[in-house]
């Protein structure tokens, strides 16, 4: 490595500097000639940082909506129930404070409600479009459970 001012040896650790508006490698004596340039932070800090950000915010949310999922149905259930009701897309906007073109995107399943949306809707429709996720997962693992091997079957394996 020379120094790109005056052409000395200095090594393998040259002195980023900025003079007259470009940065060069030169060597220490050099370097007073212009403004010597930090080494920029390691991206690998910064990357940590969002990193961290990102699962508090998944946290957070997790806590905010721990069970509860929509179901997959949900448009044609809305859609069944508002003609049930006798009531077009309009009047049904109107009673939960929405858009016409919300509605049709939710009927037509080319908008997922959030929570909010789906409870104003089924409240006014008196339908059931959030399914509580732990429920289920409880009722599959006592299920799987039951039908696993017993202590009694583990020590008849053992014993083999
Ligand atoms: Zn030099």
């Amino acid at each position: 490595m020379r120094c790109e001012i005056c052409g000395k040896s200095i090594g393998a650790r040259p002195l980023r500097t900025k003079i007259d508006g470009s940065v060069m490698e030169v060597c220490e004596d050099c370097s007073k000639f212009g403004k010597i340039q930090k080494t920029p932070p390691k991206p690998k800090r910064i990357l940590k940082k969002t990193l961290k950000q990102k699962n508090k915010k998944t946290k957070q949310r997790r806590r905010d909506e721990p069970t509860e999922e929509l179901i997959e149905d949900y448009n044609s259930i809305i859609r069944k129930k508002r003609e049930d009701k006798g009531w077009s897309r309009e009047v049904l906007g109107n009673k939960i404070n929405e858009k016409v073109s919300v509605i049709n995107r939710l009927e037509s399943g080319k908008m997922v409600p959030d929570i909010k949306l789906a409870k104003k809707l089924e409240n006014i429709l008196k339908i059931t479009l959030i399914e509580k996720l732990d429920d289920i997962d409880l009722e599959s693992f006592q299920k799987s459970s039951s039908n696993g091997p017993t202590l009694g079957d583990i020590v008849k394996i053992k014993k083999k």
